[in-house]
């Protein structure tokens, strides 16, 4: 399941021009794969939200897989982008796209469901902890929670969890290749260790 869904998402449109204050990266597929199916596994792959979702892969992915979705980016040109992909793979019925900022964001549902926030924030390389308001919002909105972080982000992660009842339930950890993206990446592309973390609010 993991690999067919891999190289279909290898079919995906990337960014035109990634912005790089924005820190934008798209998920490798195989990784996004990853992380979709083993939410799926779990059973926490039901109403989806992505916050900064980019071109959508981690939204698209999880409607993929039956998910509904709502993809949540403070750029217009990648929700233009995501918009197309999610048409491209027929699961536009499946997802809603918001050009928001995610301090911002509120979330209006019709009813209470049980919310799954899959995200890729940005790392905070530019800008330290530009990942903060993003777990903050999650933790607001969701009670499950599949967030990437650089490597070296558990204690981060942990103050953050205690800070608002939530628990690390699972801690994956990878390296991705990340292809160069921006002129001031000297090869064509290296790997970077990163972690994938499950969180759960406490009950
Ligand atoms: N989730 C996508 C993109 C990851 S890159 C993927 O996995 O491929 C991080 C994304 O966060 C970018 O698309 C960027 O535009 C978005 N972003 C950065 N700051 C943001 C903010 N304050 N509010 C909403 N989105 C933001």
């Amino acid at each position: 399941m993991k690999k067919a869904l891999a190289i279909t998402l290898e079919k995906l449109e990337g960014f035109e021009k990634p912005k790089i204050k924005l820190e934008q990266y798209v998920t490798p597929p195989s990784l996004a794969a990853e992380i979709v199916v083993n939410a799926k596994l779990i059973g926490d792959l039901n109403f989806v939200v992505d916050l900064g979702c980019g071109t959508g892969i981690l939204a698209i992915a999880s409607c993929l897989l039956n998910a509904k979705a709502i993809g949540i980016d403070v750029d217009l040109d990648a929700l233009k982008i995501a918009k197309r992909n999610a048409a491209e793979f027929g699961v536009s019925g499946k997802v809603d796209f918001i050009v928001c900022d995610v301090k911002k964001f509120v979330l209006k549902l019709k009813s209470e469901k049980s919310l799954t926030t899959i995200m890729n924030p940005p790392f905070g390389i530019q800008r330290r902890h530009a990942d903060r308001p993003f777990l903050i919002k999650a933790m607001e909105i969701s009670n499950v929670i599949y967030t990437m972080h650089s490597a070296g982000s558990e204690k981060f992660v942990k103050k953050m969890c205690d800070e608002n009842d939530f628990k690390i339930t699972h801690l994956w950890k990878y390296k991705i290749p990340l292809k160069k993206t921006y002129s001031f990446h000297e090869k064509e592309f290296k790997y970077i260790a990163i972690e994938v973390y499950r969180l759960m609010r406490l009950d």
